[in-house]
């Protein structure tokens, strides 16, 4: 993604926003990818820390991306902010319990949703150009990402002023109210980074670190303290009221320019948070209560409207001149029921989009069903699938859907799905194509997909009919990582093992891989059943000896061509598919087709091909299980 940079350099894990442009501002794909990649680095023993950075001088990252939010809440649509902000909240929690170190570097602007990804960390650096800020309440919200629970946390009162007159903090100013832990000047950052991606060892942090300068907020605490103690708006303006001073003068001039209604619901939330020693967890559940009920309820886009997009700054905001009703404030902060936010660990159901309902896909729908996720279904053919909800179109199946699979007879039938869905998906929402395909259809797939805002992986299956209805088939998935990580969790439900095998299109590549040799493998094994036959031995004997010797492969242990030998195969139903031979010589063209383009010389699969050809469109082939080869062996005679 060009707005972020993501990788792993030496022991770090190295996120830089690089989107200086706009002030580093993050998107909701941007928030995707980080949370996507800290979730993989925390299981990755090579992973020691991470490091968070910015490319420019003017901001580590100014806020959150606002103006989709705008765009889709002004349309009466709030489901987009809300899926936002719950991501952006549970992706602050992460990094706040993140049991690695996280080093964030901060200079510039680093304001709303920075904050949440900036100053969550174990080690947070700022410089003298830093100047961090919550400015929420001026556009009609409250401090969010978890920087209620920092403002609630700051020395005495502090909180209450930073939250309600949005003001700026300087590197000094910072430290002092618990956003950022260590000054270092900006010229050693790059030395710095470089020691904590070679060592993966934190402590460097601390040795490159200078005193922290003075804070100006601190030397203002004592009137801070005497005006903002009084546990309500009205308290607090009252109090700033009474006394004429250069500092009353430009505090009043300050809450004077911001959502009162915001205002009022900070201070609760802060005295809330204190009484109960709040949790990370606590703050974002009651920041979320608010958020959610923003756009609705709340000056929301009235401020968005005024500060960015009319930039008129004259904000019409409810209650204004007026004092702000508690009922108002209690309405705000109400819990939220079903909506609630929730967390790691915390049971979440996903929404599923599934495509393609046939020998595989049904069983694969079901399976994410049993597991409690919420899935509706769509495909040609009338098809009915215990606890998957039917819907009367692809689209309909993939509106409003976190991920959407596909499970599809090929390409041209995925790329005629893939144009009709892609459009209807959200943003930020996972493509998973689990057909096998042609590589081209793959990439054009998820180049596509992507260009939507969506994250896409390619991510065909081995195992089979048994292995899609036992959840133990094997994923191959190409895409990035942050679409890989989406996708992994229901990955796990549905196979006992998934590879991230590389970019979009890796996927299709191993699977064809390994497609060709399952194809040429039956062909021999079932012409060595047939040749054993005329030999006059045992097929039992046959497959008691070779399964079991260096002759054994998938095709004779666990999906034995031959009745009533082995396992309980296709060739046990009169070679019913399971794998139909029709799909095997799809397989097999994908494979040449990609050894012509790719150069490779391949001639046991280029064999293979041909006899699946002439299996399929001369011998009756077609319908027949692949493994329905033997029957054919047995009346055929040399030459
Ligand atoms: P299938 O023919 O049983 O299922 C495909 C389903 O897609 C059918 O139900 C069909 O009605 C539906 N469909 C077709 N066009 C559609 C459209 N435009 N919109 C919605 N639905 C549509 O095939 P399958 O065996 O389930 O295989 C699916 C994919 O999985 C294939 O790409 C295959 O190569 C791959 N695969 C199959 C196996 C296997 O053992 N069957 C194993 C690994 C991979």
């Amino acid at each position: 993604m060009a707005d972020i940079d993501i990788r792993i350099t030496g022991r770090a894990g190295r996120i830089t926003f690089s989107r200086p442009q706009a002030l580093n501002a993050m998107s909701y794909e941007m928030c995707m990818a980080i949370d996507a990649a800290m979730r993989l680095w925390r299981d990755d023993d090579d992973v020691a820390l991470v490091v968070i950075d910015a490319t420019g001088d003017k901001a580590f990252c100014a806020g959150g991306d606002i103006a989709e939010l705008y765009d889709t809440g002004t349309k009466g649509n709030y489901e987009y902010g809300r899926r936002f902000w719950r991501d952006e909240y549970r992706l602050n929690a992460f990094i706040a319990e993140y049991p690695k170190p996280v080093v964030s570097f901060m200079q510039g602007f680093t304001m709303g949703g920075g904050v949440g990804i900036g100053c969550h960390g174990s080690h947070r650096v700022v410089d003298d150009s830093s100047r961090i800020a919550m400015p929420e309440c001026g556009i009609g919200l409250v401090p969010d990402v978890g920087g209620s629970l920092l403002l609630a946390r700051a020395p005495g009162h502090l909180g209450e002023y930073l939250g309600l007159t949005t003001g700026r903090m300087a590197a000094g100013d910072a430290i002092l109210a618990g956003f950022a832990d260590h000054f270092v000047p900006r010229g050693t950052w790059a030395d710095l980074i470089e020691m904590l991606e070679a060592s993966g060892d934190a402590a460097h942090v601390a040795s490159h670190a200078l005193p922290a300068p003075p804070s100006a907020l601190g030397e203002m605490q004592g009137d801070i303290d005497r005006h903002f103690s009084g546990g309500s708006l009205a308290a607090i303006r009252a109090s700033l009221a009474g006394e004429d001073s250069d500092f009353t003068e430009k505090t009043r001039a300050a809450l004077e320019r911001n959502s009162p209604l915001s205002m009022a619901c900070t201070i609760e939330m802060l005295r809330r948070l204190r009484a109960e020693d709040g949790t990370i967890r606590q703050a974002l559940d009651l920041e979320y209560r608010f958020t959610w009920r923003a756009m609705e309820h709340g000056d929301f886009l009235e401020g968005i409207r005024a500060q960015i997009i009319d930039k008129d700054r004259n904000p019409q905001w409810q209650h204004a001149g007026g004092t702000v009703p508690d009922a108002a404030v209690r309405h705000m902060l109400a819990p939220l029921g079903a909506d609630a936010l929730t967390f790691e660990g915390e049971d979440r159901q996903m929404k599923i989009g599934f495509i393609g309902l046939g020998n595989m896909g049904a069983p694969m729908a079901a399976n994410l069903a049993r597991a409690g996720h919420e899935v509706t279904g769509f495909d040609m053919a009338e098809v009915s699938i215990e606890g998957v909800a039917m819907a009367a179109s692809a689209a309909e199946a993939a509106k409003g859907a976190e991920v959407v699979i596909t499970m599809l007879p090929n390409g041209q039938i995925l790329r005629a799905v893939a144009a009709e869905i892609i459009p209807a998906m959200d943003k930020g929402a996972a493509f998973v194509d689990c057909s096998t395909v042609d590589v081209d259809s793959a990439r054009a797939v998820a180049d596509q997909a992507e260009a939507a805002g969506l994250l896409a992986v390619d991510a065909p299956v081995s195992g089979g009919v048994g292995g899609a209805t036992a959840g133990t088939l094997t994923f191959m998935a190409g895409g990035s990582e942050a679409a890989f990580a989406k996708a992994a969790p229901l990955f796990d439900i549905m196979g006992q093992k998934a590879v991230h095998c590389g970019a979009a299109g890796a996927g299709q590549a191993a699977k064809i891989c390994n497609n060709m040799i399952l194809g040429a493998t039956m062909i021999v094994t079932c012409e060595a059943f047939a040749l054993a036959d005329k030999l006059g031995l045992d097929r039992q004997k046959m497959f008691d000896v070779v399964s079991t010797s260096s002759g054994y492969s998938w095709t004779m242990n666990a999906y034995c061509p031959a009745p009533g030998v082995g396992p309980q195969s296709p060739a046990d139903n009169d070679y019913k598919p399971g794998f139909a031979a029709e799909l095997m010589l799809k397989d097999l063209r994908l494979s040449q087709q990609a050894a012509e383009s790719a150069d490779a010389d391949t001639p046991m699969g280029a064999l293979a091909q041909q006899l699946y050809t002439q299996f399929v469109e001369q011998e009756d082939g077609k319908g027949m299980d692949f493994s329905a080869m033997l029957p054919r062996f047995e009346k055929r005679h040399r030459g």
